[in-house]
């Protein structure tokens, strides 16, 4: 037979995008395009086009009458292999869909087409003896040979653009092509070379050897707070830009200050593109495509900065890598910090964990072999660890409706008299937690969650933090309408503001949370703040106890060290060390500036306080490691929480018992549940929780999803897959 009667074979090519599907759709490619697996395609989608990458050579499930055409390739480079396998790797682990994945990984899709030239302006060499005063700004403006856009050179010039048009015209102007400015320079890696001490260089050339030899190494950078961690790691960052390697340095949103950027730059004399919530989309767009491109060397982000499409990654560090805001709660569940650790492994380079206070989880993972620890023994340049003092509630007590006691605001007085600050840290805002009627007992509830309004003055609202829900404060109790009646109960940061004023009324306050530093920049402009000492006392939040490097502060007081340890949650202990270990080190981080820390506490003798005072963490892990595997808790085993959310109530439980008829119960799994969640309603949604605990050898996503893939889910339900849960609320 002659070719002639055969039909062309159809060059086939599976697309995923991104929508919460687990599938690559096949598409037919038109012989004009040249398509490879990674690349960013648009591809008819139902009635619309979407975009998609390339996930493999079709299978040809779809009869050619049917498959639909490839409309575009981008001119990107294509996604990278370790990427793909990375997004694969996510979407198993977190039991998500793989379209949900890739979504992630395509948040910019404006970024896929290159930018736009525009029209600028520059000055040509024929300049006319006679020109206006208008005009002659102009040319005071261009004379730079910056080239401008015809409204910026006129705004900058404090004219019309019809005397810049009227200039190019007459040829005094000339027109040349330009391009939105790139997202940032290229950093240089002798830049601003310092001279490490002993232990900063052992542990430096460990890293930097990992990153010449491209191995996948995880390591632990383990210091106290000043001890130069930052320095070692910036060696690494040196020596993958030397490699021409990029870089993805993650930290904790709020710790993403411009003392961060700043030292950045005084190592590399470039900024880093940044990624965080509060970068604009335009900024987003270019940072994307420069990240895809490999023109953007060093990206310094947040969490979700893990998902962008390095062209050639050499090295990932994630500084306060025990902070619990790696951990992304919804959409797709997952942890940064773990996933980065897979990122690494799939790229084949090393991954650098930092912090002065590791998570059980890596400890534990440093014990069993799998990543190497570096320890910086003790403070830069002599400056020792503050003193710490619990304060006995007990004994030493608060004046009534205060919550400070003498000694703390003693403290408080002697580091004013110093010239220096202080700090004190509550981890709750607003005013008081909770209001209560005197007179009949009333308490305010928030209508759509099982939570407590919180009082906050700034605003007089009282406001659910679970929400947003928010009332006007009320003049008389709803309830047994008497009259000023409403009575605060504990304290929140602008209580003890207002308290702290009373004692101290000549002194500079501030108060800071996410109440009053409301977006990236304010946060920002806050620490500056408190950095050139324009304020002589801070009341704040978590939100301070991030690694900040405050030179003027010698005195942190913890108004309730107790907060937190009772949150009948595993890593309650844990996270309350973290923290208080966090605050405790923003005191005293200049040479002969000592630092001391006041914890007051109901329960001076409870472990956590007992660890804190004596300083030994290590006692502290010991036995809290014991403990969990006394009771064959994470890191020793693991967990999945499964929670079912409904606006019906009935129709939440009745779905949860026809779940648990199946739920997983063999030798080695068992599942607990179904239970109110601590907080049964949120935004309205009724919630009920399982929780499943299995062996470490158990493979539980399978195991989860073969079960709730087993029985028809309504479309009045959701149901929300958590594996390793951080939060059990
Ligand atoms: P960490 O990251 O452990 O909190 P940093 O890296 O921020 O510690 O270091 C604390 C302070 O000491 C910073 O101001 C830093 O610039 C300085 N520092 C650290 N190592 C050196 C060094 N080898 N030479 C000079 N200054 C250093
Ligand atoms: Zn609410």
């Amino acid at each position: 037979m002659s070719d002639l009667f055969q039909e062309k074979p159809l060059n086939r090519q599976k697309i995923l995008v991104p929508f919460p599907i687990d599938k690559a759709y096949d598409y037919a490619v038109p012989e004009d395009l040249n398509v490879e697996e990674g690349d960013y395609v648009c591809v008819p989608l139902g009635n619309r086009s979407s975009y998609g990458v390339v996930w493999g050579v079709g299978d040809g499930d779809l009869d050619s009458s049917k498959i639909k055409s490839v409309q575009n390739v981008y001119a990107l480079p294509s996604m990278p292999k370790a990427h793909r396998r990375f997004i694969e790797w996510v979407a198993q682990y977190s039991c998500s869909a793989l379209g949900s994945v890739l979504k992630m990984a395509l948040s910019v899709p404006a970024a896929f087409e290159p930018p736009k030239s525009m029209t600028g302006y520059v000055l040509e060499h024929n300049i006319p003896d006679k020109i206006s005063i208008k005009q002659k700004q102009v040319l005071d403006i261009a004379k730079d040979g910056v080239p401008r856009r015809a409204s910026d050179l006129a705004q900058e010039a404090g004219v019309t653009s019809g005397v810049i048009k009227t200039l190019a015209k007459n040829g005094v102007l000339k027109t040349v092509e330009i391009y939105e400015a790139p997202p940032c320079q290229n950093p240089d890696p002798d830049y601003g070379e310092i001279e490490l001490f002993e232990a900063q260089r052992e542990a430096g050339t460990q890293i930097v050897e990992a990153v010449k030899n491209a191995d996948f190494q995880p390591f632990l950078l383990d210091g106290v707070t000043g001890s130069g961690k930052t320095e070692v790691y910036f060696e690494a960052v040196a020596e993958a830009l030397r490699q021409d390697k990029q870089v993805l340095i993650l930290l904790p949103e709020i710790a993403l200050s411009n003392a961060f950027i700043e030292r950045f730059k005084a190592h590399f004399g470039c900024l880093p593109a940044l990624w965080h919530s509060g970068v604009s989309p335009a900024k987003r767009r270019v940072t994307w495509r420069g990240v895809a491109l490999g023109a953007c060397k060093v990206v310094v982000g947040a969490r979700s900065a893990l998902f962008l499409p390095f062209k050639d990654l050499g090295l990932i560090v994630v500084d306060e890598e025990h902070d619990g805001s790696y951990k992304q709660e919804e959409g797709v569940i997952y942890h940064a910090r773990d996933m980065a650790v897979v990122r690494a492994h799939l790229g084949g380079f090393p991954i650098v964990l930092v912090s002065a206070t590791p998570s059980l989880e890596t400890i534990h993972n440093v014990n069993e072999g799998r990543y190497q620890r570096l320890v910086l023994p003790s403070r830069f340049g002599g400056a020792v660890l503050p003193d710490i003092h619990v304060i006995d509630l007990k004994k030493d007590k608060p004046e009534r409706q205060a919550f400070l006691s003498p000694v703390l605001i003693e403290a408080v007085r002697t580091a004013l008299e110093n010239k220096t600050q202080a700090l004190l840290f509550l981890n709750r805002r607003g005013y008081a937690p909770l209001t209560v009627c005197r007179t009949c007992g009333h308490r305010f509830e928030c209508p759509r969650c099982t939570a407590w309004l919180v009082e906050h003055r700034r605003n007089c609202k009282l406001h659910c933090h679970h929400c947003g829900y928010m009332l006007p404060l009320p003049e008389k109790c709803p309830e047994c309408e008497d009259v000023d009646s409403l009575a605060p109960c504990g304290p929140g940061v602008e209580r003890i503001h207002e308290e702290i004023a009373l004692h101290f009324p000549e002194a500079r306050l501030m108060v800071l949370s996410s109440d009053t530093a409301q977006d990236h920049e304010a946060l920002c402009k806050a620490l500056d703040d408190i950095v050139h000492h324009e304020c002589d006392i801070i009341i704040g939040t978590q939100i301070l106890a991030k690694g900040h490097h405050f030179p003027h502060l010698s005195c942190v007081g913890v108004v309730d060290a107790d907060l937190g340890l009772h949150g009948g949650d595993l890593r309650a202990a844990e996270r309350s060390y973290q923290l208080l270990h966090q605050v405790a080190g923003r005191a005293g981080r200049e040479k002969g500036n000592q630092g001391s820390v006041y914890l007051q506490s109901y329960h001076p003798e409870s472990r956590v306080i007992e660890a804190l005072s004596s300083g030994d963490r290590e006692y502290f892990l010991e036995i809290e490691a014991q403990e969990r595997q006394a009771a064959h808790m994470p890191p020793y085993s693991r967990l999945v929480a499964v929670i079912v959310k409904s606006l019906e109530e009935e129709k939440m439980q009745e779905f949860a018992q026809t779940l648990a008829k199946t739920a997983p119960h063999h030798e080695r799994v068992k599942t607990y549940g179904p239970a109110p969640a601590p907080i049964y309603r949120i935004r309205g949604f009724y919630r009920t929780r399982f929780l499943v605990h299995a062996d470490k050898e158990v493979n539980v996503q399978e195991v989860v999803k073969t079960w709730i893939k087993s029985i028809k889910c309504p479309s009045h339900i959701k149901i929300q897959i958590d594996i390793d849960p951080q939060s059990f609320l």
